[in-house]
């Protein structure tokens, strides 16, 4: 590429809406401009970026046994009123209707329309599992869309989707996932983790977020100085530490109050920890259902619920045959395996005499339970939370808090989309079983701005090799020096007959020019071909990185480059 021909409008001055360096710099290397609020145009170098970080997570995807494909980006009314999420999703969803009056939306992701896809597609167990996935522009209408590409309305995901025929299954294609995701963004040259995450409103039970630690990060993570524990903040305020501290029992007891209107809000809520067994207690207090979690002899959480229908459904499970229906139902699957959730009555816990109120199942019911007149809980309960400057969960080291941002997450599904959607197949009994799904999605340009937050300095960005939209920029000092210009010419051509990814800056422009939008655009090798060290046969190569410069002979710069 002649650096004359090339479309990068590079800027000295900051623009002042860009708040964050990825912002500042992706606006100023001249690669991107700003279309409408969160909606951007990716120019020529960025689109390289993007289309190498899309290449390599197709790699992965591809490895890992998946198939691209490519879903419409406009959905009918009718696949999220099946699912439920037309009301749910909120203002976040672009809806729009056509010439009749017909309700559409354009899509924020893709459950509703693949589940749809493949439920009637896929009949027999020997079709499972599948791996579908594409990379495509998303639509969200956030509310703050800010900080350039990190949050914009229109942005580019590549979204997978795994169906299996058993719960076996989807950790499977989770583990692969998992492993994806760690090569992608290593690949990438990202510094990042994988923390256990709230999985949202999407439901389900498991999932990770992939965190670029950066200061910029909208996230806060809490993660262990020595084991690979790590979690979001709201996450690691879950967890329970079980080693009695020196404090006053009951001192760090928290109440939460989340907003469940429906079983699969609280399911969200819970977060079942996979390592633990988790039970749960309803009772009545006033005119409000409390749910109290336990694990072990400790009170973990306790939840006030809105309303008794949620109450009730989390009963069922003091009954055993019920609690497998309730852990699909509440999308208590995954790891936890349903046989790992204890949602105990009575007789189980005998620090609660008699608590279990409104069950409804014969024998359980238990009505006008009150705490206190009828049961207590226990004085001796404690809630820790994992925080940072306290003891690791998992190996009792320091825990440190980071910021983050999320660039992928990962989740398990369950039967939440093959459920309401109808996704079946036939066993190998004959039998309809529902699909058990997961669901993988990678920002792609929030992972192109990460790695600039990651990866600048004030000068510029200084993109990781394998993602650099040009691997070396090659620039005469003098554009009026015809030897100059024929020496660096040529280095240019070997470069590119060697499948070096070059630039040849070639503009009439002041060298300082050239070598300040070289460092701003970040090409990790410039190659300077100056008079003096030309007439001794070298040119000067400096490292973006390091902004080590080294003076290589002329015959040898292809073989240093390589
Ligand atoms: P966030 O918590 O930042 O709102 P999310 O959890 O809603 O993100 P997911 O539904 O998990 O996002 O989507 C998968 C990936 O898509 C995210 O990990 C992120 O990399 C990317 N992504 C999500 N929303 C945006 C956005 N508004 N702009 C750019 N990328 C986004
Ligand atoms: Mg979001
Ligand atoms: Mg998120
Ligand atoms: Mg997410």
């Amino acid at each position: 590429m002649k650096a004359s021909q090339m479309f990068a409008p590079t800027l000295r001055e900051v623009p002042a809406e860009a708040e964050i360096v990825s912002h500042q710099l992706l606006m100023r290397a001249g690669m991107i401009r700003k279309t409408a609020a969160g909606v951007y145009t990716y120019m020529p170098l960025a689109w390289r970026v993007m289309k190498k970080i899309m290449d390599i997570i197709r790699e992965e995807m591809d490895a890992a046994g998946c198939q691209e494909l490519m879903l419409p980006i406009v959905h009918p009314a009718e696949l999220w009123q099946q699912s439920g999420r037309w009301q749910v999703y909120g203002d976040e969803l672009w809806r729009l209707h056509d010439r009749h009056g017909r309700d559409f939306c354009l899509g924020p992701t893709h459950e509703e329309v693949i589940t749809d896809l493949v439920g009637g597609e896929i009949k027999s167990y020997k079709q499972l599992p599948l791996r579908l996935y594409q990379i495509q522009n998303k639509y969200r209408d956030e509310r703050r869309p800010r900080f350039g590409l990190m949050r914009g309305r229109e942005f580019i995901m590549k979204d997978m989707y795994s169906f299996d025929r058993d719960l076996a299954g989807l950790d499977e294609s989770y583990r692969l996932m998992y492993q994806a995701y760690w090569n992608i963004f290593t690949r990438c040259g990202l510094g990042f983790r994988p923390v256990v995450a709230d999985n949202g409103a999407i439901g389900g039970d498991a999932s990770h977020e992939f965190m670029v630690l950066a200061e910029s990060g909208e996230a806060e993570i809490i993660y262990c100085s020595a084991c690979s524990y790590a979690a979001s903040v709201e996450i690691a305020r879950t967890y329970l530490d079980e080693t009695p501290k020196d404090e006053a029992p009951g001192e760090r007891e928290e109440v939460y109050t989340p907003d469940c209107k429906t079983i699969d809000d609280l399911a969200g809520f819970l977060r079942i920890s996979p390592e633990k067994t988790l039970k749960a207690l309803c009772y009545q207090a006033d005119d409000q259902f409390v749910l109290v979690l336990i694990r072990g002899d400790r009170k973990v959480n306790e939840i006030k619920l809105k309303n008794r229908l949620d109450c009730i459904s989390l009963e069922m499970a003091a009954d055993e045959q019920i609690q497998k229906h309730l852990g699909t139902a509440a999308g208590f699957v995954g790891p936890v395996g349903v046989k790992n959730i204890r949602i105990v009555a009575d007789r189980e816990v005998p620090l609660l005499v008699n608590a279990v109120c409104g069950a409804n199942k014969k024998d359980y019911h238990l009505m006008n339970v009150n705490p206190g007149r009828d049961f207590t809980i226990a004085e001796t309960w404690d809630i820790r939370l994992a925080e940072a400057g306290e003891a690791c969960p998992q190996c009792r080291e320091k825990l440190l808090s980071a910021r983050g941002v999320e660039v992928g997450q990962i989740f398990k599904l369950g039967t939440k989309y093959s459920k309401s959607m109808g996704a079946k197949y036939l066993d190998e009994n004959g039998k309809e079983q529902l699909m058990v799904m997961g669901c993988y999605g990678i920002g792609v340009g929030r992972t192109m701005a990460a790695a600039i937050e990651q990866n600048h300095d004030g000068d510029g960005i200084i993109w990781p090799v394998s993602i650099a939209p040009y691997h070396v920029v090659v620039v005469p000092v003098s554009d009026r020096e015809t030897d100059q210009m024929a020496a660096a010419e040529k280095i240019y051509q070997d470069l590119l007959v060697l499948g070096v990814e070059a630039v040849f800056d070639d503009r009439k422009e002041r060298p300082g020019v050239k070598f300040k939008d070289a460092d701003l655009i970040g090409y990790p090798l410039r190659i300077t071909v100056g008079a003096k060290a030309l007439a001794e046969g070298k040119v000067e190569v400096k490292i973006r990185a390091t902004g080590e410069v080294q003076h290589v002979d002329l015959e040898n710069v292809l073989s240093f480059i390589q």
